[in-house]
């Protein structure tokens, strides 16, 4: 209370991170006079009030009535505020550091549990790559955020939220569903194997890491957070990318734009080898959309421009969320015109979404819902895939994932990946790949 009050402190993760790694030296200088005040007055005479006061003790049976009727109150609370479960799950870090004691009792043992490594990596048996492997095969994965597939032109929306994505040819694969409506959950799925048949308990490594140890060159870019570890040859954060720019100006660099900076440059000097790519957007994160892309990309108006969504008009909201998706449009685009340029270069690029995005149907927004309450706008996602023709000569989508009926997840990503490299290994599934070589389906 005393840091939190005087200095206007939020006692979260990294905060109790930095009192663990302080020296005595460095703490001692707070220790001053409103420090013992603050102790004194607030803590030993409240304290001491309370402990004078004589406990009387109710009767059994009251006891015995109170604890069911509490838990009624609870329930009946919980259900009543129930809109209000996203906003929590999404702010609930900042209010995790605000709220006493559980900001540094929580943040505490979180810290501490974070900081024993209780679920040790469980590494993927070796692989080797076969004979048809494409040695120069250059994939991105692009991981969007909050992108729900019912704001896609490509999947039935009526307004042109992507008029480059359509015009360059990526295609929509039917009715993608994401594992989970959160961030980490869903790119675990993604990453793994197992996909959402992963378990809790087993840490198994991820699709990136295991690339890599397999002699793939593997870079991550990230605009986004909620990531398992990467052991990777060259893991970037955005503003690591951009930081060069503050002497120069070097172009559109505006959100994940940023993550495409001299991208280009990067798979120039890794030589045309084995290259996986990993974009980690921030997409279409809420609740302020409107920060999302550049005032240039306000395509639909007018827009929402507070974060308190439900003060927003439906139609101002749903006109920044738009913008947003036409902003993740126009990256895709820029995207594949980068990778165009080395047209001899096989090389795919899979777009999919960690979840999906509630604009305030049925009183919800955001996304978390766990999954067996969750709306399908927070779980239909969009899935792309964009090829060139150096690519489809080796390989093409198996006909059966663009049938109407397919059942599209998170789960392809793994073994498609994997399957494009031709990574021959006991954990990939050829049912849970979306490509086939040319030679073998004719
Ligand atoms: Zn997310």
């Amino acid at each position: 209370m005393h840091f939190m009050v005087r200095y206007g402190v939020v006692i979260d993760l990294a905060m109790v991170g930095n009192v663990f790694n302080t020296r005595v030296s460095e703490a001692s200088v707070y220790l001053g006079f409103t420090f013992f005040f603050d102790v004194a007055f607030f803590g030993v005479l409240p304290a001491w009030l309370i402990a004078m006061q004589k406990i009387i003790f109710p009767r059994f049976l009251f006891r015995l009535l109170i604890a069911p009727f509490s838990t009624f109150v609870f329930l009946v609370w919980a259900f009543v505020t129930s809109s209000t479960w996203p906003w929590i799950g999404e702010h609930s870090k900042q209010l995790g550091g605000l709220i006493l004691p559980w900001n540094y009792v929580g943040n505490t043992w979180m810290h501490v549990s974070n900081s024993i490594d209780v679920k040790p990596v469980e590494l993927l048996p070796d692989g080797d790559f076969g004979k048809s492997s494409i040695p120069n095969l250059l994939t991105i994965l692009v991981i969007g955020e909050s992108a729900r597939s019912a704001n896609f032109r490509q999947y039935g929306y009526e307004r042109d939220t992507q008029p480059y994505t359509i015009e360059k040819g990526f295609v929509p694969l039917p009715s993608p569903r994401s594992c989970t409506t959160y961030t980490s959950g869903s790119l675990e799925c993604i990453l793994s194997h197992m996909g959402n048949k992963r378990s809790s308990f087993i840490n198994y490594e991820p699709l990136q890491n295991y690339l890599s140890r397999m002699g793939v060159h593997v870079t991550w870019r990230t605009n986004n957070w909620g990531e398992p570890k990467s052991i990777v040859d060259l893991y970037q954060t955005r503003s690591e990318i951009v930081s060069e720019c503050e002497s120069y100006n070097c172009g559109d660099i505006y959100e994940d734009m940023g993550l495409l900076h001299g991208l280009e440059v990067l798979l120039e000097k890794n030589g045309a080898r084995r290259d996986f790519v990993v974009l980690h957007q921030t997409g279409s994160h809420g609740s302020n959309y409107f920060e999302k892309y550049p005032d240039s990309f306000e395509v639909f108006s007018p827009v929402c421009r507070s974060i308190q969504l439900d003060l927003c008009s439906r139609q101002s909201l749903l006109n920044s969320y738009d913008n947003t998706i036409a902003y993740t449009d126009y990256f895709l685009f820029k995207l594949s015109e980068l990778v165009e340029s080395k047209p001899n270069r096989p090389t795919l690029i899979l777009y999919v979404s960690d979840h999906g995005e509630s604009l305030g149907e049925s009183g919800l927004y955001l996304h978390g819902t766990p999954n067996v309450m969750a709306p399908d706008v927070q779980r239909n996602i969009p899935f792309l895939v964009w090829t060139n023709e150096a690519f489809q000569s080796a390989k093409r989508i198996k006909s059966k994932w663009l049938r109407p009926e397919a059942e599209v997840n998170q789960n392809l990503v793994f073994h498609s990946v994997v399957g494009a490299f031709d990574l021959q290994t006991p954990v990939y599934n050829p049912e849970l790949d979306l490509f086939e070589d040319v030679e073998s389906a004719e």
